[in-house]
């Protein structure tokens, strides 16, 4: 059985464009097909400001796997391309979230379904509406668009355009 997941990947770190490029590739290996990405955005690093922006992207993917194992995939991934855990906000070259999967709820403690900041980031709701704006959060009861026209965060989310 198939089930459909929406993923965030961010990289501020190294050649950002090719780490969420490399990433999909992992992801159509390991863990399913990609059926919808949205376009990249620029936001400034937020948390900790002392350093590079980020590229942000949302992609859906239809996955034979459990959220469990899905996960597992996403941080096998994010190892193989090169990303040390250290400091938390600190650069990553990768950084590969499970936004949501089918409309599941879950709560573990290695896994948070929907991803609890969904509706406090604009780097996430930008791009999650590109192919996403009428999904319904199951636990807010608001689609992505909604929640992006209420959401406070400030910070600029610019369309990036390969230099
Ligand atoms: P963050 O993404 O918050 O900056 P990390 O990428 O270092 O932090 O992730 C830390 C842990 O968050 C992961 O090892 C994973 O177990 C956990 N986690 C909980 N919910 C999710 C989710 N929805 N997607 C990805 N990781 C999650
Ligand atoms: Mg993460």
């Amino acid at each position: 059985m198939q089930s459909t997941a929406y993923i965030l990947s961010g990289s501020n770190l190294g050649d950002r464009m090719k780490m969420l490029l490399d990433a999909e590739d992992l992801i159509e290996k390991y863990a399913g097909i990609i059926s919808a990405e949205s376009k990249v955005y620029e936001t400034a690093a937020w948390g900790n400001t002392n350093q590079s922006s980020f590229l942000n992207k949302v992609i859906r993917i239809s996955t034979p796997h459990s959220p469990e194992a899905l996960l597992n995939i996403l941080l096998e991934a994010e190892l193989k391309l090169g990303r040390i855990r250290d400091e938390k906000w600190g650069p990553r070259t990768i950084d590969l979230d499970i936004l949501y999967y089918n409309n599941e709820i879950i709560k573990s403690a290695i896994l948070t379904i929907p991803h609890p900041e969904i509706g406090n980031r604009r780097f996430t709701l930008v791009p999650l509406c590109d192919i996403a704006a009428e999904y319904i959060h199951p636990i807010v009861k608001k689609n992505n668009n909604e929640l992006l026209n209420q959401c406070s965060d400030q910070s600029e989310v610019k369309l990036f355009s390969q230099p």
